[in-house]
């Protein structure tokens, strides 16, 4: 069980990132409106995960280390419409097959909370605790036991850097959620958490880029899209400034990126690319997220069709000559 668990945490925890994208998005499954991510040396001595989602009950907190043993999936069925970020029951075993973890939590309605403490996937122990309704889990001393893998893991400063580009991701994804990134006991980033995709845009890329970026409001016959998206006079050397989100959810896509750069057609400089935040929300089982498991690479069912109502969805705001 422990070498299973170890082997699933080969494909889901590669570096501190990772174990904080499985948190948070724990967090958000959670219903969490507030979190809280704070990182010790870039998260190779420490993560710690607040949120203020629907805890667990004490049963829960001893059953989450068990592999498969997800709250969220009851049939096969159910993955061809997955509403929840995680679903497969491995991030939690994974993590703590790999660290030592302390989880405190408790549901609302329960007087009492739990705390238990696992290390090298085992619990060490678990007993009632006094504590705010939500859950924190805190990740300890990373790889402690894979010496091998420790050799993969950049400095602090890279992997902080990392986190970072997550958080922001995260908070763009869900600007109804408060986010808020702390580095060695200092306060890097925090998202308003008050809906505005706008102000979480503002958060992230700085009031004055934002100021002038376009809305995208589209209600189509195969999708639907909100976001931003700037002019184009306002571009970046790089990609890193555009996220597109499917139904919630963080995702690469070349077909987007290409689509979007189309929309713009030759009005900006090659080598550029605009800054943009898209949500599109599409029926679910027209996407497949079960192509990698880290499922950040998505299949579209109709990608030709896709890709030519985007085209005039983005082209139209942009309203060039
Ligand atoms: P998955 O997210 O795929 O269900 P995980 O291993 O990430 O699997 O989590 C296992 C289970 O632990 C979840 O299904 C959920 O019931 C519980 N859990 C984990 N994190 C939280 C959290 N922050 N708040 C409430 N419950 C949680
Ligand atoms: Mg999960």
């Amino acid at each position: 069980e422990t070498t299973a668990n170890q082997i699933a945490a080969g494909e889901v925890v590669e570096r501190p990132v990772s174990v904080v994208k499985e948190l948070v998005e724990n967090s958000l499954d959670a219903g969490a409106t507030r979190i809280i991510v704070e990182l010790t040396q870039g998260g190779l001595s420490g993560i710690k995960v607040v949120d203020n989602g629907c805890g667990m009950s004490p049963e829960d907190a001893m059953l989450c280390w068990q592999r498969h043993a997800t709250s969220k999936i009851r049939q096969a069925a159910d993955l061809n419409r997955i509403t929840t970020l995680g679903f497969r029951g491995e991030a939690l075993p994974s993590i703590a097959s790999v660290a030592k973890l302390t989880l405190t939590t408790r549901a609302g309605e329960d007087l009492a909370g739990t705390e238990v403490l696992v290390e090298a996937g085992q619990i060490l122990r678990s007993s009632p605790v006094g504590c705010p309704a939500g859950t924190t889990i805190e990740v300890k001393e990373l790889f402690f036991n894979t010496p091998a893998r420790r050799k993969y893991l950049k400095s602090p400063h890279a992997e902080a850097g990392q986190v970072s580009d997550l958080i922001n991701r995260l908070a763009l994804a869900r600007p109804d959620v408060r986010i808020e990134l702390r580095s060695n006991g200092r306060v890097v980033f925090f998202s308003p958490g008050n809906g505005s995709l706008r102000d979480t845009a503002a958060a992230v890329f700085g009031a004055d880029n934002v100021r002038s970026m376009i809305e995208v409001n589209y209600q189509g016959r195969l999708f639907c899209i909100k976001g931003l998206i700037s002019k184009p006079v306002l571009t970046r050397a790089s990609r890193q400034y555009q996220s597109f989100f499917i139904n919630g959810r963080y995702i690469r896509s070349g077909l987007i990126s290409s689509v979007l750069q189309q929309a713009y057609q030759t009005q900006i400089p090659s080598g550029r690319f605009p800054i943009a935040v898209l949500h599109i929300s599409l029926d679910p089982t027209q996407v497949d997220v079960n192509v990698h498991p880290t499922k950040m690479e998505v299949r579209l069912a109709q990608e030709k069709e896709v890709a030519e109502e985007l085209l005039a969805a983005l082209s139209e705001p942009l309203n060039l000559p």
